[in-house]
């Protein structure tokens, strides 16, 4: 089935063919003609499948039939997702889908000046993506016109949930028009997500792509057996294979991924980090280092991993066992994007092994764990060096709370309990926040 069969507008179909896209992919197909018809739609897709085009396409479809220039001080569609790297990503799609078409884009994400997000907000835009917290924030300052809010998206809506953005998404979606077209993508179908369906859309038309939490299709899963001391020089082992030439590693905290990075740039491993320490420039340089080849092995942590969409990861290596299992899926999805296939490769230690069989019942399979051919489980553990000591716990024993990731704590939603008494209405005109969490 041909993109031009899908009813998209011909402008868009141009830049699609710019894209080297020569088929829709399963998604797309699904999504892309009840998208531009106007219906809500459920989207239950990995990450990798193509789902950014699955609703980015038709929407702009959709805003081109309607009159220009209504965006002139308001949004007219709004996607919120969970990190900062996703926003970019899917600005930096619709900016390319919509280069003949020339829609407005605008971003809102924390870690960087709020000045020309709010100026942004006030010139209006076509699409206005967000990540719900920073857009809380602003919203709840007076910035921004929503009251023509004519599409709402919330990619990754799972994600957004894990990490606590429930009472913000509330918040916001409270402030839209409710005559509005709601489309909502999500790696899972969980209790919590079909709430949240019920109450944001109108007879939503459900399209899953795969069977539920099942890592894409196109990735080959490898176990290996891994004393927790031998992951390292497992990890140096491993990359003398040439063909693993663009590389993400999955290390559990930030100060693991830093660790896991200083030792293979001492092997002379070209690589880079990505986790929440690092700035926004830093992560983006990091990225773009990767993309472009200049570096072979990124490390990242589950968090600044959310928005990596590179094309051409030969492999994941989760050097550390995801913290929530779900991540797996996630993880793994990094690689064999769209059309292609790819490698995931897992460092099993004895202390992981309760936790793969519930991994082998999220993804509905037997998963082999095995040894690694041709690796030496003899040998002894490299010394450790008077860092190593510092930090060098078993994670999930040692880890601080701190210096994990940025998810809430206490558990879902927790992070954001104690904050949301002190957040004003959102978008009320003319309030402004005097105090309360930045
Ligand atoms: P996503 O699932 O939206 O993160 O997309 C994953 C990757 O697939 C991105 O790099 C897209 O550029 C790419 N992609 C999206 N649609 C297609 C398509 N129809 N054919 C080939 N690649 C695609």
């Amino acid at each position: 089935m041909p993109f031009a069969s899908l009813g998209l507008d011909a402008s868009i179909l141009k830049a699609v063919a710019d894209q080297g896209y020569t088929e829709p992919t399963p998604i797309q197909k699904a999504a892309i003609p009840s998208v531009i018809e106007g219906v809500d739609v459920i989207g239950i897709a990995q990450t990798g499948t193509g789902k950014t085009a699955a609703f980015t396409l038709p929407l702009l479809t959709r805003l081109l039939r309607t009159a220009n220039n209504t965006h002139k001080g308001r949004v007219r569609c709004l996607i919120l997702a969970p990190t900062r790297e996703l926003v970019v990503q899917i600005a930096e799609n619709v900016a390319a889908y919509s280069r003949y078409s020339g829609a407005v884009v605008a971003t809102c994400y924390g870690g960087v000046s709020e000045r020309p997000q709010i100026a942004a907000l006030r010139r209006g835009c076509d699409f206005l993506i967000a990540t719900p917290g920073r857009l809380l924030d602003l919203g709840s300052q007076g910035h921004g016109d929503f009251s023509a809010v004519e599409c709402l998206v919330l990619d990754e809506a799972d994600r957004m949930l894990d990490m606590g953005f429930l009472p913000a998404i509330n918040t916001i979606v409270r402030a839209l028009p409710p005559e509005r077209q709601t489309l909502m993508f999500s790696a899972t179908l969980s209790r919590e997500i079909e709430t949240l369906t019920k109450q944001y859309q109108r007879s939503p038309k459900l399209i899953e792509v795969g069977r539920r939490s099942n890592p894409a299709e196109t990735v080959t899963q490898l176990l290996f057996e891994c004393p927790g001391a031998l992951k390292q020089v497992m990890l140096h082992h491993l990359l003398k294979d040439e063909a693993m030439n663009m590389v993400l590693v999955f290390a559990r905290t930030k100060h693991g991924a830093d660790r896991v990075c200083r030792k293979l740039d001492g092997d002379g491993i070209s690589c880079a980090a990505i986790h929440a320490n690092r700035s926004q420039a830093q992560r983006q340089r990091a990225l773009q280092a990767f993309k472009n080849g200049e570096i072979r092995v990124l490390v990242a942590t589950d968090i600044a991993s959310r928005g990596i969409d590179v094309d051409g990861i030969s492999h994941v290596v989760n050097f550390d066992f995801p913290d929530q299992i779900e991540d797996y899926v996630h993880r793994i999805g990094r690689t064999g994007r769209a059309l292609s296939t790819g490698t995931a490769i897992t460092f099993i230690t004895r202390e992981d092994l309760g936790d793969l069989r519930r991994l082998e019942r999220i993804v509905g399979k037997h998963l082999h764990c095995g040894k690694l051919p041709g690796f030496d489980y003899t040998q002894q553990a490299p010394a450790r060096t008077p860092e190593d000591f510092q930090r060098h716990q078993d994670p999930r024993a040692g880890a601080h709370h701190s210096e994990r990731e940025g998810r809430p704590q206490g558990g879902r939603n927790g992070g954001y309990r104690a904050a949301q008494g002190s957040y004003r209405p959102f978008g009320r005109p003319g309030t402004r926040r005097t105090g309360g969490p930045k």
